[in-house]
C-alpha cells in the first residue's frame, strides 16, 4: 500500500534524526498533509502506528495539518479551491487547472525527549 511505504520513509526521518540529534524518543510528530497530496489521511495514521512499536516514534502522538488544495485555473485565469485531484474548477468547470497548494506531504516538527 501507498500510504505503508510513505509512513517507512517518514520513520526513516525520524530515525535519522533521533542518530544525528541524539534523543530518545518522539512525544509529537507534526505532518503536513495536503488535501491534493494524493495521501488517505486515516491509511497513513494507521500504517505509523502499526510500525511505531520499538522505533523513536513509539508512544509519539501524532498531529496532522491538512491544507486546502489549491489551483491556478488556465482558463479563467483565477486561483480556485480544489477539494481533490481530478475536480473541474469551481468558477468556470474547466479541467485546465495547475495544483498550487495542498500538494505536500512532509514533517512540520517534532517534539522529542531525552529520556
Ligand atoms: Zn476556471
Amino acid at each position: 500500500m501507498h500510504e505503508a511505504s510513505l509512513a517507512g520513509g517518514i520513520l526513516k526521518l525520524v530515525e535519522d534524526a533521533a542518530r544525528r540529534e541524539a534523543f530518545r524518543r518522539v512525544t509529537v510528530l507534526r505532518l503536513e498533509v495536503g488535501q491534493l497530496a494524493g495521501v488517505e489521511l486515516r491509511a497513513l495514521k494507521f500504517a505509523l502506528e502499526a510500525i511505531a512499536p520499538g522505533t523513536h516514534l513509539e508512544g509519539a502522538r501524532l498531529e496532522f495539518e491538512e491544507p486546502a488544495g489549491q489551483a491556478w485555473c488556465m482558463t479563467c485565469s483565477q486561483t480556485v479551491v480544489l477539494a481533490a485531484r481530478g475536480m473541474a474548477c469551481t468558477e468556470c468547470g474547466s479541467y485546465q487547472l495547475q495544483p498550487t497548494g495542498g500538494t505536500e506531504l512532509r514533517v512540520i516538527d517534532m517534539l522529542v525527549a531525552d529520556e
